[in-house]
């Protein structure tokens, strides 16, 4: 079957799959200095962004993703004031963590100053909170900005970046993750996209095994839906430094005071249950 240019397609040649949607038009394409980034309007998903050829965002299910990456990390810490996302430039999960009233400060270093421009202007919706007077949107390489964090500054660590290749390579690694250590203060709580359980199960196993070896005393990999991203199926991976084995505040996820689409606490106790063939290697780590 051939899909002509009414489509886009992400096409995974390693795992012989792809994901198509059909397209109505084209409305931006630009090279910024890092990336290539394209908006469509799609027949069925409403707004698409890609970076790269690599789907980012849809309207329709980004929900997911970005309630997923913010929430449980917010309920996992026991009273989260200071938040750090890095990447996240269209800045969906950065409005998310803003629901939280007990937040003060949330800091966003993302990398590429245009994906948040673009985003302001074709996602306005995920861009609603750039203006919370507790944001600060910052444009730098998150790597060195956490290594230049000083001790204890922050509570909890959000890396929501692209797939661990190009400048996102090391914010998978253990020396990143040392930074991350040093600059959570003592109740701190790092997750980080993790990728498909499917397709990238090594990589999952590698997070939670690098975080272990970075000081997080406990680690664990939330699961959960994102029928965009390679193989449907995606994950985030949490690092603790108590050893409180990442467990959250049920009552307070089960009384939020804020309106979600996908989380709530049974959804953030489900989605901590490892599939067996997962399981099996994150218990022999
Ligand atoms: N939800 C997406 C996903 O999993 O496919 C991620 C979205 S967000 C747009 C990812 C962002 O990470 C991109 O805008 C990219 O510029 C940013 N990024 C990549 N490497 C980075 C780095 N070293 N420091 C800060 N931001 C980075």
């Amino acid at each position: 079957m051939s899909l002509d240019d009414s489509w886009y397609t992400e096409q995974w040649a390693e795992q012989g799959s792809a994901i198509s949607l059909k397209l109505a038009k084209k409305l931006h394409h630009e090279q910024s200095a890092y990336q290539r980034i394209e908006i469509f309007e799609t027949e069925t998903f409403g707004t698409l962004m890609t970076l790269d050829g690599l789907v980012m965002v849809t309207d329709r299910d980004n929900f997911v993703y970005h309630e997923m990456m913010s929430h449980p990390a917010l309920f996992t810490h026991p009273d989260p004031r200071r938040v750090l996302v890095i990447g996240g430039g269209d800045c969906g999960t950065l409005r998310e963590v803003l629901k939280h009233a007990g937040v003060q400060l949330a800091e966003q270093v993302e990398l590429d100053e245009r994906v948040t421009r673009v985003a302001e202007q074709f996602f306005p919706e995920l861009c609603a909170s750039n203006r919370d007077p507790r944001a600060r949107l910052h444009f730098a390489d998150g790597i060195q900005w956490i290594a230049d964090s000083a001790p204890d500054s922050y509570d909890v660590i959000i890396v929501d970046s692209t797939d661990p290749v190009g400048p996102a390579a090391g914010l998978f690694s253990e020396e990143f993750y040392q930074h991350c250590h040093r600059a959570l203060g003592p109740d701190g709580v790092l997750v980080g996209q993790s990728e498909s359980p499917l397709f990238h199960a090594d990589l999952i196993v590698a997070v939670q095994t690098r975080l272990r070896a970075a000081g997080f005393a406990d680690s664990a990999t939330l699961f959960f839906p994102q029928c965009t991203y390679p193989s449907g199926w995606w994950s985030g991976t949490l690092g603790c430094k108590r050893g409180t084995g990442c467990g959250f505040r049920v009552g307070d996820a089960a009384r939020k005071s804020f309106t979600t689409r996908y989380y709530n606490a049974e959804i953030h106790a489900a989605a901590l249950a490892a599939p067996e063939f997962l399981r099996e290697r994150l218990v022999a780590r």
